[in-house]
């Protein structure tokens, strides 16, 4: 029986970052991880690695290309004649960028005396202060602290089950081997709305099908009315308010009847249907129930502040537990238990967590929404500005968003940045660091911005606080 300070179980961003901050911390640390790719080969990286982030932004980045050179080019004085689609090739440069990263994280668990162990792992209990780990298919492990980073999983549709061929969840849409010609997809979320972005830039007709009424309710109400009519723009079909009444397919085709928001039956027919409703936490076969950790009413493991579960030295981090399933959110509460087991004060604040979606428009956000502001009667100032009046941005040939910055009335402290618009999810950097410092939108007004560059947006936004932009 191996005995360890600490057994992390889960390889994703939340357990990975978790276990070799512990070994840089001096603990001695295993990390149990059972996934597998699509050839059965065991890999590191969870969701994030393997089927989530990093290939779907590789193939972003592939079909934004295809887009431009086809259509956007000519502005530029730039014309490409014969341009050519390879899916197997742009697929192929996707699947490497994978696999470059998810070997990576075995050097990095070699570098740092990480013992990486394949199998699914099951709390057993706890003997004495030491808990007891069992690992399908090897040795069981001892260890004093267990951090749970077990992640998360497509939430299931009853009426459209998957088939991995005509209907797919998001491991499936990063693998189509070519464009589908119609594609269906359930579920605007974030990635309904990516992966409906690369097929629909590589030439398929797309329609969404969304149950919520509101589109993309978590963001700002005026961003989240921007984006819908740009994703209109570009031709993506949303449908909001939508109940799925049947999904049915042949060989050839797949069949959604479905009613729209006043009740009417609509039907789709489709050769490829992506469903992304959400995604569920996975605490299956970790022996939850039997070694009494508590769980919250949607199946998320309960924790604190700091990711203590209800046991003693349990604690759980990333998709598994509330708040947002993003990958940046379960590495920092990683770092953060980490450094709690080590004796330090580990810190973790949800609110300065930023929100991106990868879509063109790119959109990012930090901190509160204007909604929230008037529901929480927080008394607020608000300065807004245009991509369109920025220099860099007209150069791009990419100008369309804003940026919003929320500021209190009274102390003038940043309470939310909103961005929508050329490279949302780099530009929100500079607002989650102002906010981490509590600085107020003055502290950005009186930053010097490099020109031209979009950031110059964010300073210009920040002075619109005070009514006093330059360019506008
Ligand atoms: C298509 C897509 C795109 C995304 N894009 C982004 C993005 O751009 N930015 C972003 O921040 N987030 C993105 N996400 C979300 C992100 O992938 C997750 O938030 C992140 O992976 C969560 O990390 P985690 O460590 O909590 O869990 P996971 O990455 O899900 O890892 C959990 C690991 O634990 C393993 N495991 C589970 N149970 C056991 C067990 N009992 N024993 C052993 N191992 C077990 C699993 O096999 C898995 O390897 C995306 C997700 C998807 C699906």
């Amino acid at each position: 029986m191996a005995e360890f300070d600490v057994v992390v179980i889960g390889a994703g961003p939340g357990g990975y970052v978790a276990a070799i901050r512990c070994a840089q911390l001096g603990l001695s640390v295993a990390c149990v991880d059972d996934w597998k790719n699509q050839q059965g080969k065991p890999t590191l990286g969870g969701t994030c690695l393997n089927v989530g982030c990093i290939p779907s932004k590789a193939l972003l980045e592939s079909s934004e290309n295809f887009e431009r050179v086809s259509h956007d080019f000519a502005a530029h004085g730039i014309s490409a004649t014969g341009v050519q689609l390879d899916v197997a090739k742009m697929v192929a440069r996707k699947d490497k960028i994978v696999t470059d990263f998810t070997s990576g994280i075995g050097q990095l668990f070699k570098k740092n005396k990480v013992s990486s162990l394949q199998g699914r792992a099951t709390l057993l209990g706890r003997d004495g202060e030491t808990w007891r780990v069992a690992v399908v298919g090897g040795e069981e492990l001892r260890a004093r602290h267990v951090i749970i980073a077990t992640g998360s999983t497509p939430r299931v549709l009853p009426q459209a089950p998957l088939d991995a061929v005509q209907i797919v969840d998001n491991s499936g849409a990063l693998a189509f081997t070519e464009v589908p010609k119609r594609l269906a997809i359930i579920g605007a979320g974030v990635i309904g709305l990516e992966l409906g972005s690369v097929w629909r830039r590589l030439g398929s007709e797309v329609t969404i099908l969304e149950a919520a009424p509101a589109f993309m309710p978590a963001a700002d109400d005026q961003v989240a009315k921007e984006a819908l009519r740009a994703f209109g723009k570009q031709g993506l079909k949303i449908h909001l308010g939508v109940q799925i009444d049947k999904v049915t397919q042949n060989k050839k085709e797949v069949f959604i009847s479905w009613k729209d928001a006043q009740g009417a039956a609509q039907e789709l027919l489709a050769d490829k249907l992506i469903v992304a409703v959400g995604r569920v936490p996975n605490t299956d076969g970790l022996g939850a129930k039997e070694a009494g950790l508590k769980l919250d009413a949607a199946g998320r493991i309960e924790v604190d502040d700091h990711c203590r579960s209800n046991l003693p030295n349990v604690y759980a981090v990333g998709d598994v537990v509330r708040g947002p399933m993003l990958a940046h959110k379960a590495s920092e509460e990683g770092v953060m238990v980490a450094e709690i087991i080590a004796g330090q004060a580990g810190h973790c604040d949800l609110n300065l967590v930023p929100w991106v979606m990868y879509a063109s428009p790119e959109i990012a956000w930090v901190g509160k929404t204007e909604q929230q502001l008037k529901k929480d009667g927080v008394a607020y100032k608000a300065g807004q500005f245009p991509f369109m009046a920025n220099g860099r941005a007209r150069a791009l040939g990419d100008t369309m968003g804003f940026v919003k910055i929320l500021a209190d009335a009274g102390s003038d402290r940043i309470l939310g940045v909103h961005i929508i618009g050329a490279m949302a999810s780099e530009l929100i950097q500079q607002a989650v660091l102002a906010m981490s410092f509590s600085a107020s939108s003055e502290d950005l007004a009186r930053t010097i911005h490099a020109h031209p560059s979009l950031s110059e947006v964010i300073h210009e936004a920040a002075l619109a606080v005070d009514k006093r932009t330059i360019h506008i």
